[in-house]
Formats: structure tokens, sequence, C-alpha cells
């Protein structure tokens, strides 16, 4: 055997996944999955949505990419349709999470130096925050397992150990650029942020005059049943990221900021070369097609309280190993007694698929169209897989004494 050219960076399950359909994959070998990872809360349709299949082959056979120096029609529409839909006034195009939280983070800072005030380039995040695996949004998350043995931590990024507003008062000061927040964090472990505490910080940016950054690279585009979470607090950031589930699997991600936060960003201050490209913000407008659908969201809402109530019901029989379950509409969480990995490799060998978290918690992140049949399948895999873990960690203590 030849050896494995990749870098060995990802801890990958030994499954190759050929074909993709609704909610389900299918293997090399004609296993059958349920995909409850949906490439971790991107394949917002599932796999081989019609519209988005066919409006990726109609774009195949007209333009592919011609990049940033001329007008693009197609990232146009797809700007207007999100700043409609929000409350944006301005779009930057990028491919992936991590670039929007860049253009993010780029835009805050000169939004006050352009205001003359350079010295505000300060960002504070808080503990268990995921942002990117870029040296910039490596410090704004600031978890030590990724900052590690990578040379001098981005200056500018200050990470609050809790969600106190008090803290962030005390925080804020004359280099504060922004504050920058998941309204539910999702690698942290779907951990759901007050909404009160969101409506604090709105309060201290107004009065402060610091920025409100949203990440809304995980819970963005109808994940946790609105289409973005911030319209779960009442409130609107300044800028905020997406990603993940605006391309459906195609790689795409936006930065949208008010006009007037925006407005520094002028010729020659950032770019991307593929960002927004014409098959990107087809596909891009395919899936909003869809999500802005008359009832999609309703039907999110509907879908994710159906699996949150199984959910509950399978942690209360299982009360030595689940402690709660957590998150909003998709974005779910089992908050687990014992480290996940275990069940997690269990539960794929009832066939579902399932994500990871941080704080002990195994991730639910099924396509937004999922229906009872699929509910029911997974909770009886998890079910299943719960019983064994048992089973097994008895086992274990049997063989200790
Ligand atoms: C996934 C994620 C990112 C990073 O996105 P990439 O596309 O992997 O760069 C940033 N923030 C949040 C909240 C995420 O979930």
């Amino acid at each position: 055997m030849t050896q494995n050219p990749l870098f060995a960076t990802y801890a990958r399950a030994d499954l190759a996944f050929v074909h993709g359909e609704g909610a389900w994959l299918t293997t090399e070998d004609n296993r059958r999955f349920l995909d409850f990872a949906a490439g971790v809360a991107v394949n917002s349709l599932g796999h081989g949505h019609p519209h988005l299949v066919a409006t990726l082959k109609e774009q195949a056979d007209k333009l592919w990419h011609v990049s940033n120096l001329y007008d693009s029609p197609g990232q146009r529409k797809l700007g207007e349709r999100l700043c409609a839909a929000t409350f944006a006034e301005k779009v930057f195009f990028t491919n992936s999470g991590a670039e929007s939280l860049e253009c993010a983070i780029k835009t805050a800072r000169h939004y006050h130096f352009a205001n003359g005030e350079e010295e505000r380039f300060n960002i504070l995040t808080f503990d268990g925050a995921f942002h990117g695996r870029t040296l910039a949004t490596i410090a704004a998350g600031g978890q030590a397992k990724y900052l590690e043995g990578f040379g001098p931590k981005a200056a500018g990024f200050e990470n609050l150990a809790d969600t106190d507003i008090e803290l962030v008062k005390k925080s804020v000061d004359e280099t504060t650029a922004a504050i920058l927040i998941e309204p539910i964090q999702g690698e942290g472990g779907i951990r759901e942020i007050d909404p009160s505490f969101l409506k604090a910080l709105r309060a201290l940016c107004d009065e402060t005059g610091t920025l409100l950054i949203f990440d809304e690279v995980q819970t963005g585009v109808g994940r946790t049943g609105k289409l973005f979470a911030y319209e779960w607090a009442g409130i609107e950031p300044d800028i905020m990221a997406i990603a993940k589930g605006i391309g459906g699997g195609f790689p795409l991600g936006a930065c949208l900021a008010t006009a007037k936060v925006a407005e520094s960003m002028v010729p020659g201050t950032h770019g991307s070369t593929y960002g927004g490209n014409p098959l990107a913000t087809a596909v891009g407008n395919a899936v909003l097609d869809v999500v802005l659908e008359d009832g999609f969201l309703q039907q999110v809402q509907a879908t994710g309280l159906l699996l949150k109530q199984k959910l509950a019901a399978l942690a209360d029989s299982h009360p030595d190993l689940v402690e709660m379950v957590r998150g909003e509409g998709l974005l779910l969480g089992l908050k687990c007694k014992m480290a996940p990995a275990g069940l997690l490799a269990k539960v794929r060998e009832h066939g579902l698929l399932t994500v990871p978290a941080g704080d002990n918690v195994l991730r639910l992140l099924p396509p937004l169209t999922i229906g009872r049949e699929e509910i029911d399948f997974a909770i009886s895999a998890l079910d299943a897989a719960l019983n064994e873990v048992r089973d097994d960690m008895s086992k274990a203590d049997r063989n200790e004494q």
C-alpha cells in the first residue's frame, strides 16, 4: 500500500461516501447512513437537492469564474436578497467561514481607523468560541489547543471567561473595536447564549460606539428555525459572518454589514480571487429560493421541536449517560456525562452520522429538510447506541474489579 499523501490533520472515520440523496449517504460498498452531520451544518438542503443540482449544472454550462475585476450579476442578486432579508445593507462574498470572519474583523478595525480612532482595534470574544482556523481566527477563538505551536498569537483579541455583562463592561475601553460572539456556540458544545445577554451587549455597544459582530457561520441560513439566529434575540448586529449553510455544499461565505460600517471598505482595502464566483453565487441564490419559500422556516421550527422533544424523552430514559438536550431548531446537542466519542462511534454502527463538540456534547445537525421517519430512525439508533455504551461501561467496571 502506498503511503497516505494527505496531511494527518483530520482524525477521519474509515468511511468513503460516493453518493448522497436527501439525508442519506451511501458508501463505496453500498452501506447507507443517515446524515445528521450534514457536512458540519453545510448541506442545509441535504444531498442532491434537485433545484441545487439543476442550478449548478446550468451555471457550469455558462460561466465558472471571471474574478472580481468585473461586475457580477450573481453576486449582486444574492447580495440584494441577503440584505432584503436581514439587517444588512452591504455584503462581501468569501469562500469559507474563517474568511468571512477575517472580513468582519478587518471591517470593524477599518471602520474605527477611518473615523480617526486607529487605536480601536481590539476585539472581545468569549470562552468556548470557535471562529475558524486562520491565524487571526484562532486568536479570536482563544483556545490554547488551536493556538499552541503556531507562533505568536495575533494581537488584538481578548477572550473573556464568561458571558457576564459586568465583565464585558469592565473589559470595554478606548481600544475596543468590537465584540464578537456566536449566538449559539456550535463547536463549543451547542451552548446557547441568553438573549438578555445579547440585548445587553447591543446596548453596551450603542453606548460606547463598539461594533457588535455575530458569527452566524453555523447558526445561519435557517439552521435554528429563523433565517438568522440574531432574530431570536430581537436585536441586530452591525456585522455578521456567514458561510456553511448558504452554499448548501458549495464553498461560499459572506460578511454582511450596515452601510455605515462597510463604508470605509473602499477599493484596495480587501479582496478575494474566488469570493462569490458565478458557480458559488448561483448555488447560494438557489439555496435562498428554497429557504425563503413560504413556510420553510416554520417547517424547520416544527421539525426541530419534534426532534428536541424526542431527544428529551431519550435523555430522560438514559439519565446516567445524558445530562440534557441543548439547542434551537435543527442545531441540537446531547450533553453527555462522558466524552461523546464512544457514543458517536456506536451510533455510526447503527447507521447514523453525528458530530462531536466541546463540553461533552454530541451534535445533531441534520439537513433542514428531514422528516418524521428520519427522526425516528435517529432516535432508535441513539437509543440502541446508548444501551451499548452502558453495557460496555459496566463490562469495563467488572473487569476492573
Ligand atoms: C465552521 C465555523 C467557522 C469556520 O468556518 P470554515 O468554513 O471552516 O472556515 C467559523 N465560525 C463558526 C461559528 C463555525 O461554526
